[in-house]
């Protein structure tokens, strides 16, 4: 059972989580969890904060999320036993204050300071909600997933070394498990081989629970969050949006993959790998089934699923005569990005032309000087790809002709099809984005 940010934002988010849990209780859980919702994100701009050198700003900045967390341990936690949160707060608090002065001194590599620091929302979250439970009655145990979850040394996006993690989440959890403990562990974080924290990247708790998941052979992966499962858009853009009961596999890759961020996309593969089940189930409403996404969802042709989306994308076109008939161009140009480490999202390319998007323009610079040397580089930035997604897209004709036609005053720049049949990937400006999708979806899902 996995717990979001908004799951665990407050009191009475606490308080939904311990019913969730004690539910299902006999089906013996293990539970991970997110940082309080907003922590993360304040951890990472108090690095930033003190990068710049502004090490007090930093620490203070803290305040008041350290608050909530004692807040939340004082109404559930009676005074004598609530000692051991508060001693993990103060330690938590002394460390933190390290790391950031560190962070301003930059005395040790930055993206590794990063990541310490980044870990505390999931440290003390787990801790946190560990005590809750026990509060009330469960056999909970924190477990520091930074002794269970091996990854190499990509500090902020690492990847887990899967032998060594499911040996050691088996060797540390199957007897808690079988001694009727429910052990909480915190998702984002890992370490290395070293010991050194590491992070699995934003949004990064719906992996480590996957993991967990596969390496215990789990019945069931639930992942619980704000919204009633996977939808057929971004209910915070589209009122209309609706819960899809069931998606295979490769929708929720492809959705997840292109900005609906319910789900993480390498939540999928560990699951997919070991044919466990995963269920998206709203902590706010714990009764609505909520989406499975099971192996093949075996559903009629002519259906889409959903639309997903993701905004602040830069498109990059590159145009080179030497293109022309020529092997080995496309190898060169993959070849910087993979040495700046930046996913294309969507490309298309043509006799004399490529064309590509980014998400991630951290090397920005750097990647476009290189490109230069291949031939004319244009960088347009303000974009959104929009993605269709329903394993309908695979069999059935009139499907695209009905996406563009509902949208045929919008300015397409750049279209993808076909590579997985499963998703129609265009590109357009930012500020048309939410509208194309209102659009499309009441074109696309009106009730029948
Ligand atoms: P958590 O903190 O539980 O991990 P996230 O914020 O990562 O939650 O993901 C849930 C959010 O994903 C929802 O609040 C919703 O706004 C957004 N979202 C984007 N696309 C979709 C979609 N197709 N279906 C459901 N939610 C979506
Ligand atoms: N707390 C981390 C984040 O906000 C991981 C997660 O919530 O999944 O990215
Ligand atoms: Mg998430």
């Amino acid at each position: 059972m996995k717990f979001g940010g908004t799951s665990v934002g407050d009191v009475a988010a606490f308080e939904r989580v311990f019913h969730i849990v004690s539910r299902q209780i006999e089906r013996r859980p293990v539970v991970v969890v997110s940082a309080m919702t907003k922590v993360t994100d304040a951890l990472l701009a108090a690095f930033e904060t003190a990068k710049k050198g502004d090490f007090a700003a930093a620490y203070t900045s803290l305040e008041p999320h350290f608050d909530r967390h004692v807040e939340v341990s004082r109404h559930f936690i009676a005074e004598e036993s609530g000692k051991t949160f508060d001693t993990e707060l103060q330690l938590a608090r002394e460390e933190l204050s390290d790391l950031l002065t560190r962070t301003s001194r930059r005395s040790l590599p930055l993206s590794m300071l990063k990541d310490a620091i980044v870990s505390y929302g999931e440290q003390l979250s787990s801790r946190l909600l560990a005590e809750v439970l026990k509060a009330n009655g469960i056999a909970a145990r924190q477990v520091d997933s930074r002794r269970l979850i091996v990854t190499d040394d990509e500090f902020g996006a690492a990847q887990p070394i899967w032998e060594e993690t499911a040996e050691l989440v088996r060797l540390e959890l199957e007897p808690a498990i079988a001694a009727g403990e429910v052990p909480i562990m915190g998702g984002f974080i890992a370490a290395n081989r070293a010991g050194e924290t590491t992070t699995l990247g934003r949004g990064g708790s719906d992996y480590s629970a996957a993991l967990v998941a596969a390496a215990l052979q789990a019945s069931e992966l639930q992942i619980w969050t704000d919204v009633t499962g996977v939808m057929t858009c971004d209910p915070r853009i589209c009122g209309e949006a609706r819960t899809i009961p069931v998606l295979s596999y490769e929708e929720a890759a492809e959705l997840a993959y292109f900005g609906a961020k319910v789900l993480h996309p390498k939540t999928i593969k560990p699951a997919v790998d070991h044919s466990i089940p995963v269920r998206v189930c709203n902590t706010f409403e714990p009764n609505e089934i909520g989406t499975m996404v099971l192996g093949d969802s075996a559903e009629a042709p002519n259906k889409i699923k959903s639309i997903a989306h993701k905004k602040n994308i830069t498109i990059l076109r590159i145009t080179s005569a030497r293109m022309l008939g020529s092997y080995g161009f496309m190898s060169a140009l993959f070849q910087v990005f993979e040495r700046y480490r930046t996913v294309i999202d969507v490309i298309s390319t043509s006799e004399v032309s490529v064309a590509l998007t980014l998400d991630n323009t951290a090397e920005l610079d750097k990647i476009v000087t290189e490109l230069g040397r291949l031939g004319d580089v244009e960088v347009e930035p303000g974009y959104g790809v929009v993605c269709v997604v329903g394993e309908g897209l695979r069999a059935s004709t009139g499907l695209a002709s009905k996406v563009f036609s509902t949208i045929d005053d919008v300015n397409i720049a750049l279209v993808s099809h076909g590579a997985s049949s499963v998703n129609l990937t265009f590109v357009v400006k930012e500020e048309v984005v939410a509208d194309v999708i209102k659009r499309l979806h009441q074109a696309l899902f009106k009730k029948d």
